[in-house]
């Protein structure tokens, strides 16, 4: 963490920017850049981002009276970590949360015909995959953390709750295309209708989407005539693996998930419930908590689950349903999108691979710096396209994925019921091969105008175009600290060029950077700012950190910065010579050519390109950035 640049403050470094107390919502403003609808993990994740932005007026609205306070999502994958580091709150989460370290499997018992068996106990993410485990924590705790960073944020982004939208129209003529009518749902005040007037409108309204709805879009797709129950509570019992996520599969009472809870108490529990009819609603079966608990014990059997409290439950039937776009636009041809929908309001899916909330975060993180870059003049509204392209093609990988998990979470184990059905052993199977997709690691956007085509990819093997920057540790040469290298990318809307190089390229490639008319740094950095304030250039040396003084690198990565021109010293990294940790053997980043691997605000690896081909590196940019005057 990097702060006193522009001066010494006391206090707490993660406030220093506002040195504020929490700002109260004021009036309603009549007219925003960006107007997001919805204070759910997408909504918050966008507004959050927008936040760190002076210069955007967001405005976030929600129908409810405040903050969640309880229930809903808690699973948090370990690539959702990764974002939480840009966020800079990881820390937190890993501190209060639950970790997923193993996952047990259970079946019915051979011969008997009730009675449950341990099968197996897996590592629950494979080694290597991240830096971050997979973690639990209440969605609740999730929005505290984002809420912080709004209002720290250097434009203080405050919820305004109680706040329906009811309508919006779209007038592409004028500056700000999108009319949006709100009516407050304060019963304590007379009701009132309120207009705002946004540049652009950003859907996060959940499954039941208004926003959707008056784009005329729909979410197409089946439900699985399931009903499901889930419940935390805090309880007794003698099953022996209550304290790690587990798979129970009975012979004939149905199918539970356990999910261990943060604070070491507390219990999560997914139970198969009744089968419903075509077209028939869950809420149509009255099903109670008694009765949630009453089929969790007939699951458990021969074991007992003595609940003490339930602190929350609710019932909801399984369906797989997608939106086809995610703006308001039908193809690229005419305009640019400003309307946009993201989360639970494009996909839903059943809660059990613990997706919903990362998915919907993932969708805001990567529309979050478009919008960002596009608003302050950085980069060409073409680019919003991207946004519906590359996270519907996850959202569909999403669905698919989800119909046949839930599928073989709920049939019967073979030979029972269903002859045909997929056993308890099948299930562990797909949950294994499925492992990096459900630790969101998998996610990998195609080529495009900011995703550039794997030419140079044998270059870092790695490091996979389209995937996220897989991180890896690294010694920082100025001060010998060991850190992890993706830690750098920040969720501040900067891109970012990693250099891997031997010194001699590595100076030509700083030389070209910094005076060539067509580097990208002279031509995108606006003037007046920081040399990274729009792209971040870091370097990473082949060799130990002794062997090498930091006044020896080029001066572009030591840069003077701020109002007292005071130097930046994290810039350049040495490999770790120690066993095992050297970034060049882990990422496969070939050691005598080196190359450059171009990083996107939200730390997906947008292109890998040779330290010498500096046209190359130009043309990347020039597909999508606007030139700075
Ligand atoms: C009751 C419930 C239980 C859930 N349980 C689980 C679970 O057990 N496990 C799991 O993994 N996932 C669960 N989920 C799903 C998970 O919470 C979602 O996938 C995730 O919250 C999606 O985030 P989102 O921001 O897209 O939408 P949401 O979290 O649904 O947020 C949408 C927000 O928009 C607001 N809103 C809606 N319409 C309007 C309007 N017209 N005007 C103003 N505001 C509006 C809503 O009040 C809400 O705050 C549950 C969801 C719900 C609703």
């Amino acid at each position: 963490m990097q702060y006193h640049l522009n001066g010494y403050s006391s206090g707490d470094p993660n406030f220093f920017q506002t040195e504020s107390q929490r700002p109260e919502p004021k009036e309603l403003p009549e007219e925003v850049d960006v107007l997001i609808i919805g204070c759910g993990p997408a909504g918050l994740t966008l507004a959050a981002q927008l936040a760190q932005f002076s210069e955007i007026k967001t405005c976030i609205i929600d129908q409810k009276p405040g903050p969640l306070k309880i229930g809903q999502a808690d699973g948090i994958a370990c690539r959702t970590m990764e974002m939480f580091e840009a966020f800079g709150f990881s820390e937190k989460v890993l501190k209060e949360s639950y970790w997923v370290n193993e996952t047990t499997f259970w079946k019915p018992k051979i011969g008997e015909p009730v009675g449950i068996t341990r099968s197996s106990k897996i590592r629950d993410t494979e080694e290597g995959l991240s830096e971050y485990p997979h973690v639990i924590l209440n969605q609740a705790r999730v929005h505290d953390f984002y809420l912080e960073m709004m209002y720290n944020g250097a434009s203080q982004v405050v919820p305004f709750y109680e706040q329906k939208l009811l309508d919006l129209k779209i007038d592409r003529s004028k500056d700000l295309p999108v009319t949006v009518i709100l009516k407050s749902m304060d019963t304590r005040t007379p009701a009132s209708h309120k207009n705002i007037r946004a540049r652009f409108v950003v859907g996060c309204d959940g499954a039941r989407s208004s926003v959707r709805k008056s784009l005329g879009r729909e979410l197409h797709g089946d439900s699985a005539n399931k009903a499901w129950g889930v419940m935390d509570v805090l309880a007794t019992t003698n099953f022996p693996d209550i304290r790690l996520k587990s798979v129970v599969h009975s012979a004939s009472e149905g199918s539970l998930l356990i999910i261990p809870r943060e604070g070491g108490y507390m219990t999560r529990l997914y139970i198969e419930m009744d089968n419903l009819k075509n077209n028939e609603r869950v809420s149509a079966r009255n099903l109670t908590s008694d009765r949630l608990i009453e089929v969790a014990n007939l699951i458990l059997t021969p074991y007992k689950l003595d609940v003490r409290e339930v602190a929350w439950w609710s019932v909801y039937e399984i369906g797989q349903r997608l939106c086809d776009k995610f703006d308001d636009l039908p193809d690229e041809s005419v305009n640019n999108p400003c309307i946009f929908i993201a989360g639970d309001a494009c996909h839903t899916h059943s809660p059990k691979a613990g997706l919903g909330m990362n998915v919907s975060m993932g969708d805001t993180f990567n529309l979050g710096w478009k919008l960002a870059s596009v608003l302050r003049g950085q980069c060409s509204p073409k680019l919003l396209h991207t946004y519906s392209v590359e996270r519907h093609d996850v959202a569909k990988e999403l669905i698919d994925f989800d119909r046949k998990f839930a599928d073989m979470f709920s049939v019967q184990p073979k030979g029972k019921m269903d002859p045909t059905g997929s056993s308890p052993e099948e299930f562990k199977q797909y949950f294994i091969k499925k492992g990096r997709f459900t630790a969101g690691t998998e996610v990998c956007y195609n080529p495009s105008i900011i995703i550039g085509k794997p030419i140079y990819q044998k270059l870092a093997t790695g490091f996979q175009i389209g995937r996220r920057f897989h991180s890896a540790p690294v010694i920082r040469l100025a001060d010998a600290k060991s850190v992890e290298l993706g830690h750098v990318v920040k969720a501040d809307g900067r891109w970012r060029l990693f250099i891997f190089s031997n010194l001699s390229r590595l100076s030509e490639l700083c030389e070209f950077l910094i005076s060539d008319p067509s580097s990208p740094l002279i031509n995108y950095t606006p003037k007046g700012l920081d040399i990274d304030s729009s792209i971040d250039v870091r370097a990473v040396l082949p060799i130990g950190h002794r062997d090498i003084d930091i006044m020896d690198v080029p001066s572009l990565l030591r840069p003077s910065k701020g109002r007292y021109g005071l130097t930046d010293y994290e810039k350049v990294f040495c490999t770790n010579l120690n066993a095992g940790l050297d970034i060049f053997d882990l990422r496969s980043i070939n050691k005598i050519k080196g190359c450059i691997v171009i990083v996107r605000p939200d730390q997906h690896v947008a292109n890998i390109l040779p330290v010498e081909d500096y046209g190359a590196l130009a043309k990347f940019f020039e597909k999508f950035m606007i030139h700075q005057v």
